[in-house]
Order: C-alpha cells, then sequence, then structure tokens
C-alpha cells in the first residue's frame, strides 16, 4: 500500500489529487490493472468529479452545505456531526482503471479529496493491483 499525505487549507474543500495519484501509478510501474484509493477518515472523503470547471466543485460543497448545515440540532456532540454526514454522502474510496500507465479517466474527470472538517493534515491510501501478476 502506498500513502499520499495532503494538508487542506479550508473547514470544507475539495482539491485535486489525480495527478498525485497518477505520480503512485508510474512509481509502482503498474500498467493494467486496478487502482483503489482510499480515505481513512470519518469527516473527508474522497470523490471522481469534473476538473475543467472550478465552479462544478464550489457548486457541489455550497449544495452539501445547504443540506448538511454546520449548525443544527445534532446528537454528535463534537462539532462536526455534518462533516461525518457529508462524509457518508460522497464515500470514502473511488476505484479507477489503470490502462496503459494510466489513470482510466473520462475528459473532464479528475479525482477529488473531499475534506469536511479541515484544516488538517489527512491521508489517502492507494493500492494497485496489476493484472499481469494474476495472470
Ligand atoms: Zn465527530
Amino acid at each position: 500500500m502506498q500513502s499520499i499525505s495532503i494538508k487542506t487549507r479550508s473547514r470544507i474543500e475539495m482539491v485535486d489529487v489525480t495527478d498525485m495519484i497518477q505520480s503512485l501509478i508510474k512509481e509502482s510501474g503498474i500498467s493494467d490493472g486496478i487502482c483503489v484509493c482510499y480515505v481513512p477518515h470519518t469527516t473527508a472523503g474522497i470523490t471522481i468529479n469534473e476538473g475543467a470547471d472550478p465552479s462544478v466543485c464550489e457548486d457541489i460543497m455550497q449544495k452539501l452545505s445547504e443540506l448538511v448545515p454546520h449548525h443544527y440540532n445534532y446528537k454528535h456532540l463534537e462539532g462536526n456531526a455534518d462533516s461525518h454526514i457529508k462524509a457518508t454522502i460522497v464515500g470514502s474510496s473511488v476505484t479507477v482503471i489503470v490502462e496503459d500507465g494510466k489513470l482510466a479517466l473520462g475528459t473532464w474527470q479528475k479525482i477529488f479529496f473531499c475534506e469536511f472538517d479541515g484544516p488538517r493534515t489527512r491521508k489517502i491510501w492507494v493500492k494497485t493491483i496489476d493484472m499481469k501478476k494474476l495472470e
């Protein structure tokens, strides 16, 4: 398993981690396989969406905050109940096909780490499965 460390800068933020994950795949030397990116946190997540227009990420975060406001009558008393809920909506892993040593993403797709209780230092665990080793 490989690990990426990310320092987020705001309470809520989407960070494009596509190039970092692509670099790990290059390091691992895998050409055809599967890449699992897993976030081992309860108040952060990971997703794939449009990276060309930054307004898309802004809209996603704004709508999530409307649906799940920071302040509300939550039972969890740490003050970050909304962060846990947002993390569950977004999910904690993505799986991407690796083809010819590259992440097989659609033209406009990027992989985003989603911070919901920052700023903090966070991790993404990355595991690649090499299809050639399975043959
Ligand atoms: Zn909490």
